[in-house]
């Protein structure tokens, strides 16, 4: 299993020694001054842990991240039928809605993104996305893939950046945050942990990650699973007051004729992305790291890393379909690291 460390470097030696460090902890127990927890919400498993001596003033702050996971959920969730999101989704065709200044923000976010990864980024991708259900082993049909296709497209929602409201310009048009809410609900929750003093803390949500600080004078040991073994991890990194997010074909997913259905779709076609099978972005903001996870998953490694590569202070590790793993020019394993 390589270790991946960002570039550059001064001293291998160095580098060498902390990866080794970052290892040893990652497999240490929970200590007295960290607060660990994990609970099932927005539909995945979100975990919190962070250091704080004063034991009550951890778990204030644990609980309010779970508050915080709650609240944007409650918002945003499609799966929700009183979120402000199902409402626009409901409302939208009909009339010009007037949404929070919150969600708004992050639609808005969302197309920027869409334009920054050619459209391979794209919400609307629910017009066609919504007839998948991967639990029951459902698809679109022919039928409803024809009809919605033209559906998808970020030139079919007009945003009023003077009342804040949010229109559809076209009939089927549906949007899911799906893959930029969890980036933004770790990134809030990780704000309003340092607003109450915390200095190291990491929060995950699904397969979105924002760190806070070092794990106290160590960086922090994230994993990248690989995609065809649960028990196995493909590569780690040592991380220190950075986000990481990972897509991967693995998560929700079922075959059907020997071709799986997973859930990344490309917004071009209305099936699922297949030129790749996981890509993890770091970078510093959890909303731009989820949303181009899912983006650069999309475009796959010769596109994709073509954009990561010109994006500051982005990096990626990409595993694609015949599960070998490239690097951005960003990033070196310890293959390198060891000479
Ligand atoms: P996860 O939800 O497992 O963390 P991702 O961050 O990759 O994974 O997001 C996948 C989710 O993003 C999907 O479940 C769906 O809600 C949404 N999505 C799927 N395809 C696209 C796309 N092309 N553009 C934007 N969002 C997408
Ligand atoms: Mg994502």
């Amino acid at each position: 299993m390589p270790l991946i460390v960002r570039l550059p470097r001064t001293n291998i030696t160095i580098v060498w020694s902390v990866l080794v460090a970052a290892v040893a902890c990652a497999s240490m127990p929970v200590q007295a001054d960290w607060h660990a927890e994990k609970k099932a919400l927005m539909g995945t498993e979100i975990s919190v842990q962070l250091w704080h001596e004063d034991a009550e003033v951890a778990q204030r702050s644990i609980s309010a991240v779970f508050a915080e996971m709650r609240r944007i959920d409650a918002l945003m969730s499609t799966y929700k039928d009183t979120s402000e999101l199902s409402q626009v989704n409901k409302l939208a065709l009909d009339r010009a809605v007037v949404v929070s200044d919150e969600l708004f923000e992050l639609i808005h976010r969302a197309l920027q993104f869409s334009a920054v990864t050619s459209g391979a980024f794209d919400i609307t991708y629910a017009s066609v996305g919504q007839h998948y259900d991967f639990r029951a082993g459902q698809k679109p049909t022919t039928a409803q893939k024809r009809a919605l296709l033209a559906s998808i497209g970020i030139a079919n929602i007009e945003l009023n950046t003077v009342d804040r409201s949010v229109r559809f310009t076209a009939a089927g048009v549906r949007i899911d945050l799906g893959g930029i809410a969890k980036g933004y609900a770790v990134e809030s929750a990780v704000a309003l942990l340092q607003a109450r003093g915390i200095e190291h803390a990491i929060v995950t949500a699904g397969g979105d990650s924002r760190i806070l600080g070092d794990h106290r004078g160590r960086p922090w040991g994230v994993g990248i699973r690989d995609p065809r073994n649960r028990q196995q991890l493909a590569a780690q990194l040592p991380l220190q007051d950075e986000a990481i997010s990972t897509s991967g074909d693995y998560e929700r997913y079922f075959e059907a004729d020997g071709i799986r259905y997973h859930h990344i779709i490309e917004p071009a076609t209305g099936d699922s992305a297949r030129k790749v099978r996981s890509v993890t972005i770091i970078g510093p903001d959890a909303v731009m790291t989820d949303a181009l996870s899912t983006g650069v998953f999309v475009l796959g490694v010769k596109k994709g890393m073509a954009l990561v590569n010109s994006l500051a202070q982005i990096e990626a590790v990409i595993i694609d379909a015949r599960g070998v793993m490239h690097f951005s020019g960003g990033l070196q394993t310890d293959a390198v690291a060891k000479l």
